[in-house]
């Protein structure tokens, strides 16, 4: 049986069944999590709709609740850090980072003003514009970043009003689990339920007749499932999906200091990032300068098992990803590509792999046109900025980008004419609770975060107030006169 418990209607629900949750840093299953029958996603559903009515009505009580969970969530992260390093594989440090922007985005969520909007003030009407929750969200999320992303879910959402299910990647159920069993304490019941399972179960929230909204984080593909899914009751949907991040270097550049930042931003958690750096153009005149320099960080990090303090990278998450990064490497490399420094799977029980600096590689070879969203990174020289430009955005993603020169003004005039939801000058992967996020073309649809995000768990309501006296206004006038 399972120590891990599902969070429904306010109660921890053990499980009916289990399933295994693997250590990627060894390989071997290491707790049981919870396989979450149809009836009990009901009785989630259920809940979450009961509370519905009472949690929309107090905003002042809806604040209060998001800053007393961003408080038991940083008071639990000496719980909920190792848990999440043990499911996902990131050094503990970097678990702990994420445990503490969970709680920043509910601290943000809870001091966000959306005031309504007066669009007419006078002699015929008071009309004003407000946002109404949407009933109940079903939130589903990937397992790179388990948590914090959860929470760019379940902040937002409820602080509109809304009551949520959330379903964690099967690969990384448990800090999640953790999380919402440890924020009932806080919570009125059914407010906040967490559930665990398979992709069946995410197919099975999306098809289910009671949640309005469905907030997913994952890939391309089964973002499009959730969207077809979602059609026949017309769900709203927020679709955060995968990306193929370019950094396009200018001549300007110098190799050491580019070198840095192209390594952070494309090695974060070992590359499985979203919106991590996934190719590099680099000008012909510094590109053996800037390969040289990214090959002696990827070669001096190092990689072990997250619980080790001295670990900068863990392993990949799983096999299925473990077997797709082996496979891309091994496809690009006998395409004639040379590894200048890494290019295999380490000699070790876990997932781990080599981060990979890759070389003599261009667009028609997998790794460079997919997701690898792993430690292998292509980096390719170009002669002109149009020509990087145009490679840069041949690609059916459109997540983020990033330009990288001496000149921030002349990085600014290429970094406008990349094609997605985020431009980074001199910088990647800088995020913040404020800052929309999201995707353009197949990266995804509609964004997360700030009061953009908010408003994707709302609904626009106009509330129209005569001030003539006979009723009559503008378009009712025009019938009767
Ligand atoms: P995935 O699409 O395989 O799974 C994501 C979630 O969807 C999991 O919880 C999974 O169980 C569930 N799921 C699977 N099939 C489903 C279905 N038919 N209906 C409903 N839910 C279903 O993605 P993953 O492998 O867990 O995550 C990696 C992908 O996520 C990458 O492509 C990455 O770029 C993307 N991602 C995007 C963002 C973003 O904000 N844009 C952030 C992180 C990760």
């Amino acid at each position: 049986m399972s120590e891990f418990v599902m969070s429904i209607g306010g109660d921890p629900v053990g499980p009916e069944s289990t399933f295994g949750v693997i250590n990627p840093s060894t390989g071997e299953v290491f707790a049981q999590a919870p396989e979450c029958s149809k009836d009990q996603l009901d009785a989630a559903f259920t809940s979450a709709q009961s509370a519905f009515s009472s949690w929309r009505s107090d905003e002042d009580q809806r604040r209060k609740t998001l800053l007393a969970m961003a408080d038991v969530l940083l008071a639990s992260i000496d719980t909920l850090a190792p848990l999440l390093t043990t499911e996902q594989g990131k050094p503990l440090n970097d678990a702990g980072v994420e445990v503490f922007a969970a709680a920043i985005w509910c601290q943000y969520f809870a001091n966000l003003e959306t005031p309504p909007q007066v669009i007419q003030d006078d002699a015929d009407a008071l009309v004003h514009v407000v946002r109404r929750p949407l009933g109940v969200v079903a939130a589903i999320t990937p397992w790179n970043f388990p948590l914090t992303l959860a929470f760019w879910k379940i902040a937002p959402a409820l602080l509109a009003g809304n009551t949520v299910v959330i379903k964690p990647s099967p690969f990384t159920p448990l800090s999640t689990l953790k999380a919402v069993e440890l924020l009932q304490e806080v919570l009125p019941a059914g407010v906040l339920n967490a559930v665990s399972g398979g992709d069946q179960l995410g197919a099975w929230m999306t098809n289910h007749p009671v949640p309005r909204k469905v907030s997913f984080t994952g890939s391309v593909e089964t973002g499009k499932k959730v969207a077809q899914s979602a059609a026949p009751d017309l769900k709203r949907v927020t679709l955060e999906l995968g990306g193929n991040d370019a950094a396009i270097i200018l001549d300007d550049a110098d190799p050491q200091w580019v070198a840095k930042g192209i390594f952070a931003g494309a090695f974060n958690n070992n590359g499985q990032v979203c919106s991590a750096i996934k190719r590099v153009y680099v000008p012909d005149e510094i590109y053996g300068e800037v390969v040289d320099a990214l090959a002696d960080f990827a070669s001096s990090v190092k990689v072990g098992d997250g619980l080790d303090p001295t670990s900068k990278l863990g392993p990949i998450n799983n096999a299925p990803q473990y077997e797709r990064v082996k496979m891309l490497v091994a496809d690009a490399l006998s395409s004639g590509a040379t590894a200048v420094t890494g290019g295999h799977a380490m000699d070790r029980p876990g997932y781990f792999f080599e981060p990979t600096i890759l070389t003599g590689i261009a667009e028609g070879t997998r790794i460079v046109d997919e997701e690898q969203f792993g430690p292998a990174l292509p980096v390719m020289s170009y002669s002109s900025v149009d020509d990087a430009l145009e490679r840069a955005n041949a690609t059916t993603f459109g997540l983020s980008g990033s330009v990288w020169s001496a000149d921030p003004d002349r990085a600014a005039v290429v970094a406008n004419q990349l094609e997605c939801g985020t431009v980074w000058i001199n910088t990647h992967l800088a995020l913040a609770p404020n800052q929309p996020f999201g995707g353009c073309k197949w990266s995804g649809i509609g964004v997360e975060n700030g009061p953009w995000g908010l408003s994707e768990f709302t609904e626009v309501q106009a509330v129209y107030r005569s001030r003539t006296d006979d009723g009559l206004n503008i378009s009712t006038a025009g019938l009767v006169s």
